[in-house]
């Protein structure tokens, strides 16, 4: 990463009338949150077809709940880190106006930002398949897992979008309306590989927005769809594009 780039993609956003962030699994690494889909991640030790897809979940809570009561219990300990604050600086300065995000760990929230588009749902909450009642994930112990629905008491879902499950509504129009409406994309720590998310960079490319790009290594998207790839770590880049913009507003 040099200075030029950290100060172009500084001068992008204070030029832009309506930024966005796209964030995935990337952000969250420094958060001791591993990629799923990494070699040391949820998918290599867990099948995502036994172990993730809403058809397992239905025929044998139990066993899903294995794995979800290790994911339950390192989303509960991670904390934001430097690039999630600096995301939510940029909302504060007036230079990011929402964040769609597919991770589901809380952690932009957890940072201060408030405009957050969930793409595939959150921990935060968990519902019952069974009658609809929901619970705040704040009110369960990770003693009792898997938690039971205070009414019927089927064992609850956490509202993350399991494979097999689409997108919620609102966060899927909410998003792409995000995308076609802004003039400037920052993405962050994903590699865009999975539909419909990857629809989000590309609709907005295809609107006329400018795609800046945050990753430690080149992705599909490098070539044909960001205008420019910043390399590194996003919570040692974001932070630096921040106080380069500071700079630039005089503050
Ligand atoms: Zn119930």
């Amino acid at each position: 990463m040099k200075k030029e780039e950290i100060e172009r993609a500084a001068q992008d956003l204070y030029d832009a009338k309506k930024t966005i962030a796209f964030t995935g699994a990337g952000i969250s690494v420094e958060s001791g949150i591993p990629d799923f889909r990494s070699s040391t991640g949820f998918w290599s030790r867990f099948n995502p077809e036994e172990y993730a897809t809403i058809e397992a979940f239905r025929a044998n809570p139990k066993k899903v709940w294995k794995m979800l009561k290790e994911m339950t219990s390192l989303l509960y300990q991670a904390q934001p880190n430097p690039a999630h604050y600096g995301l939510a600086d940029l909302e504060r300065l007036g230079k990011l106006q929402a964040i769609i995000t597919q991770n589901v760990d809380g952690l932009h929230q957890a940072a201060g930002s408030r405009n957050v588009i969930e793409f595939h749902g959150s921990s935060a909450t968990l519902s019952c398949l069974s009658c609809r009642r929901t619970v705040r994930s704040e009110t369960l112990s990770l003693d009792d897992l898997p938690p039971t629905c205070p009414d019927c008491k089927s064992i609850l879902k956490p509202d993350v979008v399991f494979f097999g499950e689409p997108i919620p509504f609102e966060a899927h129009r909410g998003a792409m309306e995000a995308a076609r409406t802004c003039d400037l994309v920052l993405v962050v720590g994903t590699s865009v590989i999975v539909y419909p998310a990857a629809e989000i960079p590309i609709t907005a490319k295809q609107n006329g927005a400018k795609v800046i790009e945050f990753n430690v290594e080149p992705t599909p998207l490098t070539a044909d769809v960001s205008d420019y790839l910043i390399e590194g770590r996003s919570g040692d880049v974001i932070p630096r594009v921040v106080e380069a913009l500071k700079t630039i507003l005089g503050q």
